[in-house]
């Protein structure tokens, strides 16, 4: 009975021509699909604002890619999450594996902003999951407790926190685990979730990344424990994206 969640991670991708994309998925989120499941697209911050305006008569709602841990200050070139929520930002990623590789980010840091999206009113989608030689060497679940203990700040709350386990191997690739894998992975996200958080934490979505498609959706988010998904490449096309969401 948790309501299913299907979010779209634009990546450095989208210019403002896309609006017309993005409008293809509003229109075609119908009432019928409004009942099943939610609907998020997460476009590059340049894309936010106006986004978050078209959007704003639909029930789609959009999301940031990362934020500063900071509220204000210094820091050239960064967003706060003050800012993501002015532009109309309803939830921000934070701890993307891209992020976590192409800017070194730590569990720590990751943490610290998902407590900065807290203070602006978001909800933090935190991300976590093993590269392929941490699964080679059966480190899995060692590697995603690791990372949802260091990531995920005390008082997670279903309605602020969303967790997605994304695989690096499975980014981009068009490789998935198998059912059995992910049920494995989202079955031991679930119980630490309880384990901290109890009852109410327990009830946060859980979604599934990494190489998601029309083709796969549907066996994948049937998968036990998995509440949605985070969408990468699938998410750029407004027929795609849909195609997913109508797995629900
Ligand atoms: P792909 O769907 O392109 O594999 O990307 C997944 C992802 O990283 C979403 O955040």
């Amino acid at each position: 009975d948790i309501r299913p969640l299907v979010a779209g991670n634009w990546k450095m991708n989208g210019l403002r021509a896309s609006a017309a994309e993005f409008g293809a998925m509003i229109e075609g989120y119908d009432d019928d699909l409004k009942e099943r499941v939610d609907l998020m697209i997460c476009p590059p911050s340049t894309l936010v604002m106006a986004f978050s305006q078209i959007a704003l008569q639909s029930s789609l709602s959009v999301g940031g890619q990362d934020c500063h841990a900071k509220d204000s200050g210094a820091h050239t070139g960064d967003i706060s999450a003050g800012m993501m929520a002015d532009s109309g930002a309803a939830a921000v990623i934070v701890g993307h594996s891209e992020r976590r590789q192409d800017h070194g980010e730590t569990d720590e840091m990751v943490r610290a902003k998902a407590e900065a999206a807290w203070r602006a009113g978001l909800t933090a989608i935190v991300c976590v999951g093993e590269t392929e030689a941490e699964r080679k060497d059966d480190k899995t679940l060692e590697r995603i407790g690791a990372q949802l203990a260091g990531s995920i700040p005390d008082g997670a709350m279903a309605a602020r926190m969303i967790v997605a386990y994304e695989p690096v191997w499975a980014i981009g690739t068009g490789m998935t685990p198998t059912a059995k894998d992910v049920a494995e992975v989202h079955g031991f996200i679930r119980e630490r979730l309880k384990d901290r958080f109890g009852e109410e934490g327990a009830r946060t979505r859980v979604l599934y990344g990494g190489s998601v498609k029309p083709s796969n959706a549907v066996e994948l988010m049937a998968v036990a424990n998995v509440d949605g998904a985070l969408v990468g490449g699938a998410s750029l096309k407004a027929s795609d994206f849909l195609a997913i969401a109508e797995a629900y």
